[in-house]
């Protein structure tokens, strides 16, 4: 696969797909710029060349066509102002408007289309509507890694139309970091899982078994080991028919002689809110009605103590509810840890989605080695999937 130091873009037109997949909130403000400045190097390496840049990207999920809120005008003038120039606008991703705006485009001008998703021949992976994207650049760059696992028109089919193709910074650093924990880790090796299910993490969980020497499990996933383990997890999340898997994993890891580690205590709730009375419990015997929303204070003590011991983490998914403040001290206090054993030398990688957020949230996301932009995109070349976007650069 190429890279986009392969390249000189001068007199170059570069269509590059980014993935400004940004959260706005009511008033159309980007409240969390993190995509927006990951993707600004890519675009200053083909301006800094003598090229021009024509950017494609999708924003939240339109079901019909154009929706105002879906706008990717939203985050124009952000976006203008992270680049140090004044980005053109296309009110279409393709067409006469896209079509002109791109050929008139001079060296070092920057043009950003409207959302592809205002159709829905981007996700279906139409051809027709992949082509008429291509004919607006002369090289093609991928730098949405976050969307490298779904085989649609401007990740994927668009690829087919061009000679010159590469992926652009963004998307060869989540790979090289990717491979890095996966095929050359520093020992301890730890993994952190968490998050809502444990259905969405089985086959990361099963090859993880195969690389580290820790496994951290936390959230609501936690509770259907508790359960398979014969422990009473009142009104705790649990998966009923991943019993028998829970086994099997705790199984697989004394095979492989991994040590799968279960937070000992929970902080519990009988609400799912944050203005009910909580409790810290056992969780083997959490009464009825009662559900574990956090890890405990003993098994924040007991993950981070492993944490800040080892050399390379893994980090996916929070340890509670993190999105209240009553049960978030448990994803912070791993947080903690994790840039502790930053700082002392080991390498650190957040998993996107949530653990990204909260580590964001936290202002750590400086003080770790590298915050995953990609959540299942991630997941899925950690799986060891061929990444649709990816496969189409070779
Ligand atoms: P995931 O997308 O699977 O990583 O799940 C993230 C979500 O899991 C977050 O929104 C958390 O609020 C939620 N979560 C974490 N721990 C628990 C828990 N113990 N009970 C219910 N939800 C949880």
């Amino acid at each position: 696969m190429n890279t986009l130091n392969d390249y000189n873009f001068s007199n170059k037109k570069a269509l590059i797909r980014v993935d400004f997949n940004v959260p706005l909130n009511d008033q159309g403000q980007v409240t969390d710029d993190t995509r927006l400045r990951a993707a600004v190097p890519t675009i200053k390496k083909v301006i800094e060349d003598g090229g021009s840049v024509i950017l494609m990207s999708h924003l939240g999920r339109p079901k019909n066509g154009p929706e105002e809120k879906f706008s990717l005008r939203h985050i124009l003038s952000e976006l203008s102002a992270l680049l140090g120039t004044v980005v053109q606008f296309a009110n279409d991703c393709i067409g006469d408007e896209a079509t002109a705006k791109a050929k008139t485009l001079q060296s070092g001008e920057v043009l950003l289309l409207e959302n592809v998703r205002f159709y829905k021949e981007e996700t279906a992976g139409d051809r027709a509507f992949a082509e008429k994207l291509s004919v607006l650049g002369d090289i093609y760059v991928n730098d949405a890694f976050g969307t490298a696992h779904r085989a649609h028109a401007s990740t994927t089919i668009v690829a087919e139309f061009f000679e010159d193709k590469c992926c652009g910074f963004v998307m060869q650093q989540e790979l090289d970091n990717a491979k890095k924990v996966l095929e050359n880790a520093s020992r301890p090796f730890t993994a952190i899982m968490g998050g809502a299910k444990i259905s969405d993490k089985i086959l990361i969980v099963e090859r993880l078994l195969d690389v580290v020497d820790h496994l951290l499990i936390g959230g609501g996933m936690s509770y259907t080991f508790f359960k398979a383990l014969g422990g009473q997890i009142g009104n705790s999340l649990v998966e009923e028919d991943k019993l028998d898997l829970a086994k099997e994993l705790i199984q697989k890891a004394k095979e492989k002689g991994v040590e799968l580690h279960l937070p000992k205590d929970s902080v519990a709730s009988m609400e799912f809110s944050n203005a009910s009375e909580i409790k810290v419990v056992d969780n083997y015997a959490i009464a009825d009605g009662w559900m574990g929303l956090d890890i405990g204070p003993e098994a924040a003590e007991v993950f981070s103590g492993i944490i800040e011991k080892s050399k390379t983490i893994l980090w996916n998914g929070p340890m509670g509810v993190f999105e209240m403040s009553n049960f978030a001290k448990g994803t912070h206090r791993v947080a903690e840890a994790v840039v502790a054993a930053t700082e002392a030398g080991g390498f650190s990688l957040i998993g996107g989605g949530d653990s990204a957020a909260a580590v964001n949230q936290l202002g750590y996301g400086d003080k770790v080695s590298y915050v995953s932009t990609g959540g299942g995109a991630l997941l899925e070349f950690m799986e060891g999937k061929v990444l649709p976007g990816v496969a189409a650069l070779g």
